[in-house]
This record gives structure tokens, sequence and C-alpha cells, in this order.
């Protein structure tokens, strides 16, 4: 049986898979030694986790609801009378209210050809930039902060350099094996090569057992912890001076910001030892090549895109930039999500990260689209909810996200969402938010598809069909094009790789990238041309802008912090055996079985003073919501703070977190939200 060779479908590592089926099941997946990412090596999910494109569950058919928006049912339609609805109440709201009255949410979970044709469907079919996807959930504050201090945006360095080239690992705000499992493996077999672990993290997790200095702060202190480790570098004279003479701007004005940061102020703000400080700053910045990691404890905050600059500004004092084993590695979460961000599923830039309020770079893609475009930029995926309740949106088109589950407050979100005129979800599950729609399309799975995602390293590689897609389903890009030719436009695609050929004209970092050239072995961008090998690290020639810019960041509470009636606080996050919202781990019968229900992380300190033991049912309530589900009392929490994952519905962490923003990424603080527990 011959295999296919595709990319997994779960998150951003971007996993290389051979995939065998056999009448119509897959049977098995495994990994070619030589995989670029992975070297053969797959996790739970990738292995075992994919046979949720063969659930009952899948959407066969269009569902048009019938009746009235609260109470009417959702049943099955022809493809003729829901396309066509759509189209008719797309149009009616932009005729009523103006383009700006639609929004919609693309996915990382699709492909780029996907994600590169939903942008384009809402600004030139549409006339609006009210287009985001999950990147506002998870990293919109790391792509801020690295804009702003280097110009670029994207992980720098790729994953194979950590076993063969860091000397030092610096993780924060990242449970690595949980999330990007390859990731932690090949950080573990540097170690066991002689590379050193400084891990920053509030959770005893896994890579704990491997550090050789934990700095274990305070949730929220993060900006703290990392002005401390810049106080000792320049205290101590260990910063690189050639560096940020040469490829730097800003220095005064970070030194005299950290300065108040001494070991000690760290050590009260935080909990962290002042030692340990000092040692972690030692350790960073003698080291001949020293690597960030960070994923959404640095991001999900209040103070997010800060904290992503603090860590920029590390990475620049000590010039850990632009060599194998060094760089600022934001670990993208989902499959396609540095993709989705790449083709311009965002409200602010257009594909290839062309700012919509640049003239010139507009008029290229009016040029190639046919079209005039808005100069504003639209609406992000947490703005939109407020201006669904307000008015200001009234039809919205999700593809492939569920925001009825995954963003924060959701008794809020919820009921924004039915304050909408319209609402159309295309998916391959009835997820929450679909079933709160007008009108669910049904779309292909990974499975059943063709196309490109771009992993958390940059690297373009291929999607290919090895199913049958079930019942009536229609791939994503088939959709659009439908709905696009309703609604007067002249979409003629016939193909994804039709799709990725336009691509390369509108992202100059692709142009290089040809299928051809992706048959074997993902290509990295930038790639701007066909001869072109692919690029592993960024700044091997010097910086985007010649010079990277200090931004002094300091110490703010977060939104939400504890008090009598609320008095712990909660981090919410994910495990290994499920993925983000759950729809497609928990319709994977291994993995569920596995990790069949949500679990409390309850420090033993604060449940025996609770009186809750191991496996009793406890309710966590906090100023939004409440939510019931089993304890389980364990060392990992940090005394005074509880652990929740979002991928259960019926326990739905996000009934509980805090939707308030950082100001520039419009990112919500999942992760510092103040809750009380009790026994039930
Ligand atoms: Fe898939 Fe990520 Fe696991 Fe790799 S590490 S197999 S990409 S889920």
């Amino acid at each position: 049986m011959r295999p296919v060779v595709t990319t997994c479908s779960y998150c951003g590592v971007g996993c290389t898979l051979e995939v065998r089926t056999l009448r119509g099941r897959i049977v098995k997946v495994t990994s070619p030694p030589d995989a670029p990412a992975n070297r053969g090596n797959l996790c739970v999910k990738g292995r075992f986790g994919h046979d949720y494109v063969t659930s009952p569950d899948r959407l066969t058919r269009p569902l048009v609801r019938r009746g009235d928006r609260r109470t009417g049912r959702l049943e099955p339609a022809s493809w003729e009378e829901a396309l066509d609805l759509v189209a008719r109440r797309l149009a009616s709201v932009r005729e009523r209210y103006g383009p700006g009255a639609v929004a919609g949410f693309s996915s990382a979970k699709c492909t780029n050809e996907e994600n590169y044709l939903f942008q384009k469907f809402l600004r030139a079919v549409i006339g609006t930039h009210n287009v985001d996807h999950c990147a506002r959930l998870c990293h919109a504050s790391s792509v801020v902060a690295m804009n702003l201090a280097l110009g670029a945006t994207a992980m720098t360095n790729s994953i194979g350099e950590i076993r063969d080239h860091a000397d030092v690992i610096l993780v924060t705000g990242s449970n690595t094996s949980e999330n990007h499992p390859i990731v932690a493996l090949e950080m573990k077999a540097a170690v066991a090569r002689g590379a050193r672990l400084i891990l920053i993290d509030p959770r005893e997790i896994e890579l704990a057992r491997f550090a050789t200095v934990w700095l274990r702060q305070r949730p929220g202190t993060d900006v703290a912890v990392l002005s401390g480790l810049a106080h000792v570098i320049i205290r101590d004279g260990l910063w690189n001076r050639e560096f940020v003479e040469r490829f730097t701007e800003g220095f005064e004005e970070l030194a005299a910001a950290v300065a108040h940061y001494t070991p000690q102020v760290v050590e009260a703000l935080s909990g962290v030892p002042a030692r340990d400080v000092e040692e972690a700053a030692r350790l960073y910045a003698t080291s001949p090549a020293a690597a960030i990691f960070w994923g959404m404890g640095i991001s999900q905050h209040t103070t997010g895109t800060d904290n992503a600059l603090a860590l920029v500004n590390l990475a620049l004092l000590c010039g850990q930039l632009g060599r194998p084993g060094t760089g600022l590695n934001p670990l993208r979460g989902q499959n396609n999500v540095q993709g989705a961000g790449d083709m311009g599923a965002l409200p602010h830039v257009l594909p290839g990260y062309v700012p919509v309020t640049d003239a010139e770079g507009r008029r290229r893609f009016e040029a190639l689209w046919g079209v005039r475009l808005p100069e504003a930029p639209g609406l992000t995926a947490t703005e939109v909810t407020e201006a669904a309740c307000d008015g200001r949106v009234r039809a919205l088109y999700v593809m492939g996200e569920n925001p009825a589950l995954t963003d924060a407050n959701l008794n809020h979100v919820r009921h924004c969402l039915e304050q909408l005129e319209f609402l159309v979800v295309q998916d391959i599950f009835l997820t929450e938010t679909a079933a709160m729609a007008d009108v669910v399309l049904p779309a292909w799975s990974w499975a059943e598809k063709d196309g490109t995602f771009t992993s958390t390293e940059r690297r373009v590689q291929r999607v290919r069909r090895f199913l049958d897609p079930p019942g009536e389903a229609r791939a994503d890009w088939d959709i659009l094009s439908d709905l696009a030719r309703r609604l007067g436009s002249d979409w003629r695609y016939d193909s994804a790789e039709a799709i990725f050929e336009e691509i390369r004209r509108a992202v100059p970092a692709y142009a290089g990238i040809t299928y051809a050239r992706i048959e074997e072995r993902g290509l990295q961008w930038p790639c701007p041309a066909e001869d072109h090998p692919g690029t592993p690290y960024l700044f091997a020639g010097g910086l985007p802008r010649g010079r990277g810019r200090f931004h002094p960041v300091g110490y703010l509470d977060p939104a939400e912090l504890p008090d009598d009636e609320f008095p712990l606080i909660l981090i919410t996050g994910r495990v290994l055996y499920h993925w983000h919202g759950g729809v497609i781990s928990r319709r994977s019968a291994g993995l569920n079985e596995i990790y069949p229900e949500a679990l409390v992380e309850l420090h033993p300190d604060d449940a025996a003073r609770l009186g809750v033991h191991d496996g009793q049912m406890v309710r966590v309530r906090s100023r939004r919501g409440e939510v019931t589900a089993a304890a389980r009392v364990t060392e990992r929490s940090r005394p005074g703070s509880v652990f929740l994952t979002f991928h259960f519905a019926e326990a739905a962490a996000n009934l509980l977190t805090n939707d308030a923003l950082d100001p520039r990424a419009r990112i919500p603080e999942f992760k510092v939200a103040a809750v009380a527990v009790e026994a039930v």
C-alpha cells in the first residue's frame, strides 16, 4: 500500500505524514526519517488523532435555519438554496449599511489557498478589510511587538537548529511538550547534547525537569522578570556592544527603563528568587548561540505586546539573532496560522503584510484584483464581536473558526453573535458557532483537499487529498468562488494550484515557491525566485530596516487581580491529547478515550484549604460565568493559581476568562482571571 505524503492537520510544527488508507479509512500514519521539521517523529495527535475526518458527525449537506433566528431549526437544503440565500443576505446588508457592516473570520486550519481567497472575498467582493482569524487570540501581540522592533513578524529560526546549534534555550509561556511536542523533543535532545535550558513558567511543566534554571513567576509578571534579566546583563556589561552599536537604536532608553528592575525588585514583584534572575541572565547573555521560544503564556495578556517586546529587547541586547541556533521564535499554534497571516487574513494588512494604509501597496492589489480597496484598516475579531453587539456589524461569515467556544468571556460573545442579522458558518462539524448560524455550509476536511500549509518555521508544505469527501461537502475555495460569482465577480479558479499561482504574484516572499518545487520537501520563505533555496533563518545579512529598535517597557498589573471574593488566578491552556476548541481532537476516538473530560488543576495547599480532594467535582466562578469540572490536585499548579483547558464545551473555560484587551494587539487576557473554587 503506497502512502500519501501530506502535512499534519494539528499544530504549527508542520510534521510530514505518510498516510495509508483502506476502504476509505486511515489505517496507519508514519513519517519519513528525513522529514524536515520532525525527523520521522510524530506526537500522539499526528500519529493517532486523524480519524476525526471519518467521524459520523461530519456535515454532509448545507443547512438553512427555517423560521425565527432564535427558535427556528437548522434543516437540510440544496447548495443552490443555501448559496443563493448567503449571497442575497450579504448583498442586502452591504446595500443597507455599507460594506463595513459585513465581517469575516478566516481559519488557521484551512490552507493558504483558502485563506487567500477568503480575505480576497471580503476585500474584493464585499469591499471591506473586516477580516481576521484566530491569530488575534494567540500571537497578535507577538506580531505587533516584532513588527515594531524588527520589521519582521515570524519565527526567525528553524526547528532543526535547536538540536544542532543552540547552546542555550530560553522557553517562556510555552508548555512545549504538550502544545508543540516535536519542538520539545528537539529541546530535550539539545539538553542531552549539553545545551542549557532556561524555563520561565508559573506551572511545573515537563520541561522543568530538563531546565538548568526554572523561574517560576507569579502569573502576569513577565515584564518584571524579563526586565530583571536585561538589568543584570547591562549592569554586568554582558551585552553585545558591537551588535548594539551596529544594529540597534534606543539602547539608552532601555538601560534607563530596566535600571529599576534589580533582581531584588523582581523577586518582590514576581516571586522569582533574585539569584535565579542573575543565573538566567548570565546563561543567556554569555551563550555563543541562545534561542528564545515563547507561546501564549507571553502573548495572551493585556501586556502581551510589552511581554514580547521585553523578549525582543533581550535578543537585541545580546546579539542573539541572525545565526543558527539563535533567534526569536513565537511558536505558532494551529497548523496554518503562519500562512493565514501571510495570506492577509488580517484587518490591517493585505497578503504579504502590505499595510492597507500604504497607497502604493493598495494600488498593486487593486491592479491584481481589478477593484478599488478601502483605505482604512478593518476591525479585529475581538472588535467585530463588540460591533455585532452595537449594530456596526450586521453579517458575519465564519470559515472554520468557533468564536462561541474559543473567545474570552463567552456569555458576552454569544450574546453579541445573537444580535447579528445574519451568520453563515462554513465548517466540517456543527460547532457551537455553527449551531447559532442562519446557514451552515459543509466543507472538505484536510484529508479531502489539495493545497499548502505554512508551518511555524515559515515552511510552505503540500497538503494532499487521500480520501473522498463525505456527502455533498465541497472545498472551501470552491464555495467561496461560487459565492463570489453570485455576487457579481468573475472568479474562475479550477484548482488549489491555480490559486497558489496567484499567491506567488501577490506575495513576494512566496514568488519562488511552486508546487513542483515542494513536491518532495517544503521551502521556507522568504523565497523570492525559483532558483532561491529558501531561508532557514532570518537576518543573516542584517535586520530588515537596518536597525532593530529597543522598546522600553515597564511592569503593569494584569487587568484583574485576585481579591476576597475571587481569591485565585485562573490560567487557561491546552493538553497534549487535545487541540484548541476540541472540535477535531474530541472526535478522535483514541484521543478522547485517553483524556475525556476537563480537569481543574489545583495546588494541594489550595485544595486542602478548600476541602477538595482529587477527582471531586468543583465549581469555578469568575465575574463573568461559572463551570463545573473534576479537580486534579497537583503540584504542577503554583499555589494560588488554577489551570483549566479550553477544549471542553461542557466546561468551557472561556465562560470564565477576561476579555480585557492588550491596547495595541487587541488580544484578550486569557492567561489571568480572578476566580473562586468551591466543592459541589
Ligand atoms: Fe502534528 Fe504537531 Fe504532533 Fe507534529 S507535533 S505530529 S505537527 S500535532
